[in-house]
């Protein structure tokens, strides 16, 4: 069976992919009030473009693939991406990661079509606040996405919060308490120096280490391991029914083992979330490519993977375009 491997020895078998960069919300951290510059939908990679991109990769030994945006809701007809995903040989994992709002309406559809998993944003579980903080978000509809979600089978359901100083920080431990009465995996992701730059400051950045710490108070915290956990690490409370996660790409970056590349809404592949080096297989898939150049496109990017970037909460990127353009 073929892989890639890059220059550090790292497999490369999974790809995330953002299929657009409209979303319904303009979450603080993430995109500034009035959005971001649109891609012009010419510029986006059709439906077809992705499939043969990642029927490549599969052939290449990728496995796992993430869909992502923007909303990956948002995307008219996406139901025919999954299934065709789906059904690619090799690909063994298909997850999505949504900000859950139109989730209820189409979580039976994405399971019948062959959606394994999906990952929801959600930042506060106070009505008020998460509406504040996706500036205009209805947490009802997240909340009956989830249980749409779980009725159909997308499991684990795994929820991301980003923990941010001054605005949802107060929550952290009832997210914890989540994972005792419901089998969600919970997992705090680092607050980072991307997407809302503006919004960005050092105060409101909050270390694994400290979460972590809060977390503990309400009862001792248990590792325990899953077979492709990914950059998280997961601990448990006793009995509890779910699981928590900690993802630092800021505090303890997972470089080591990073096993992904990005497939970015315009059709670059970036090979780390925190590099501005990009590999245009669009324009080459537009002007002719056949498969053979196009897979050696994807070797090339595996190769230029660097070891590791060096953000920490004072090296913003001023540069990086919006975290919803690249996915996040
Ligand atoms: N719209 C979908 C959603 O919200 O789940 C998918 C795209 S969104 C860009 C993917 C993830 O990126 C979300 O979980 C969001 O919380 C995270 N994200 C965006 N900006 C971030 C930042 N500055 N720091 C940490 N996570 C961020
Ligand atoms: Fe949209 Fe997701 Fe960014 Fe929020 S985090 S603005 S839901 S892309």
């Amino acid at each position: 069976m073929s892989h890639i491997t890059d220059q550090h020895n790292r497999i490369i078998d999974y790809m995330r992919i953002s299929i657009t960069d409209r979303c319904n919300l303009r979450c603080i951290y993430c995109m500034p009030s009035d959005g971001v510059k649109t891609i012009k939908h010419a510029e986006i990679l059709s439906y077809e473009e992705i499939i043969r991109i990642v029927r490549i990769a599969a052939d290449l030994g990728v496995r796992k693939i993430r869909i992502t945006g923007g909303e990956p809701l948002m995307r008219k007809n996406l139901l025919y991406l999954i299934s065709s995903l789906s059904e690619i040989s090799g690909i063994e994992d298909l997850s999505l990661t949504t900000n859950g709002h139109l989730l209820k309406q189409y979580a039976r559809q994405l399971a019948l079509a062959g959606l394994k998993r999906v990952n929801i944003s959600l930042d506060s579980l106070d009505p008020q606040r998460y509406k504040e903080i996706t500036r205009g978000g209805d947490i009802n509809l997240v909340l009956s996405g989830i249980q749409e979600a779980q009725n159909w089978g997308l499991l684990p359901i795994k929820i991301n919060m980003v923990p941010v100083r001054g605005f949802n920080d107060a929550e952290i431990e009832n997210f914890a308490r989540l994972s005792i009465i419901t089998p969600y995996h919970i997992r705090f992701i680092e607050f980072m120096p991307i997407g809302a730059k503006e919004f960005w400051n050092n105060d409101r950045y909050i270390p694994t280490d400290e979460i972590k710490h809060r977390v503990s108070s309400i009862a001792p915290l248990m590792p325990i391991s899953f077979k492709k956990s990914g950059p998280a690490n997961y601990f448990s409370f006793e009995n509890a029914k779910g699981a928590i996660g900690f993802i630092s790409p800021v505090s303890d970056h997972f470089c080591i083992s990073c096993n992904r590349l990005r497939l970015t809404a315009e059709g670059k592949i970036r090979p780390c979330l925190f590099s501005e080096t990009e590999i245009d297989i669009k324009s080459a898939m537009r002007s002719g490519a056949t498969d053979g150049e196009i897979r050696r496109l994807l070797i090339l990017s595996a190769e230029i993977k660097p070891s590791g970037h060096n953000m920490n909460e004072d090296k913003i990127s001023k540069h990086l375009r919006p975290i919803s353009q690249i996915g996040g």
